[in-house]
């Protein structure tokens, strides 16, 4: 019986994977990889390596999900050395429960290798600080989920202090606006689109939640940092700003 090892790909620069990730990519004896890989991570795998994309491509699925699992769970039958490789942190967002239990069902051996996920990268490339004290005591990954009755923002608990990164906007920017507005969020809280960060496609559009609908769709990967952090000059920003504002508007309603 071989060992599966689930190993964070990063964001997309090589520089930006672990040392263990590395190590194990140029010993695997198989790898399996999603579509989010980047290119140049996927050059760092030894030429004699089998590599299997298990990705899913424009909404098309190559395989399902239980496919996947039980791959995993034969190819450490008959390999040593299997990599199970994902964008990011394998556990964000990446559908590693599922593969964790198909193994552990199947008594295979395990580790996991994090990664850096896509929210360091990206806010790294546009320069915020997720829980800049002035500003953020709170961050929120999530996923738009699209379909009506939506439920991106359900229970987030999302005050005036709390960061939201967004994961697959899926350049549906109008539906991600209105549910953000219909979640209570300010039209005019900042908010910042990176696509493909820390590769040499990476693009920055600095917006916010109501102009977020007009803005240019950026190639996937994209995700949206949503908060008063992502305003470009946070001096600028009123520390009024949101919070204080119904407090403000209460305060001049005159008492009957
Ligand atoms: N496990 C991954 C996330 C998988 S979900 C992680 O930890 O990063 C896939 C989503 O991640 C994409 O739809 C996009 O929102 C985001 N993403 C991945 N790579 C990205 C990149 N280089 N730049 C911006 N967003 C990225």
């Amino acid at each position: 019986m071989g060992k599966v090892y689930l190993v964070g790909a990063g964001p997309g620069d090589p520089a930006l994977l672990t040392v263990k990730a590395v190590g194990l990519l140029e010993r695997a004896d198989i790898v399996f990889h999603d579509a989010l890989v980047s290119a140049e991570v996927l050059r760092l795998i030894d030429a004699r390596t089998e590599v299997i994309d298990v990705g899913k491509r424009c909404g098309q699925k190559l395989l399902t999900q239980e496919e996947i699992n039980a791959l995993l769970v034969s190819a450490a039958a008959s390999h040593k050395m299997v990599v199970r490789l994902k964008g990011g942190d394998p556990l964000l967002f990446g559908r590693a429960g599922e593969e964790l239990e198909a193994l552990r069902d199947a008594s295979v051996d395990y580790e996991i290798v994090p990664g850096i996920s896509a929210a360091f990268g990206a806010a790294a490339a546009a320069g915020i600080s997720l829980t800049d004290r002035r500003l953020a005591s709170q961050v929120v990954f999530a996923t738009f989920s699209r379909g009506t009755p939506s439920h991106t923002l359900d229970g987030c608990g999302i005050t005036a202090a709390t960061t939201l990164v967004l994961y697959m906007p899926h350049q549906a920017y109008e539906e991600v606006a209105k549910e953000l507005l219909q979640g209570g969020l300010p039209g005019d809280l900042p908010c910042v689109i990176v696509s493909n960060a820390t590769t040499p496609r990476q693009r920055i559009r600095w917006t916010t939640v109501s102009a977020l609908s007009h803005q240019e769709k950026l190639p996937a990967p994209a995700l949206l940092i949503v908060g008063r952090v992502a305003a470009r000059n946070i001096e600028q920003l009123s520390a009024r700003f949101w919070r204080e504002q119904p407090i403000e508007q209460e305060a001049r309603v005159p008492v009957a």
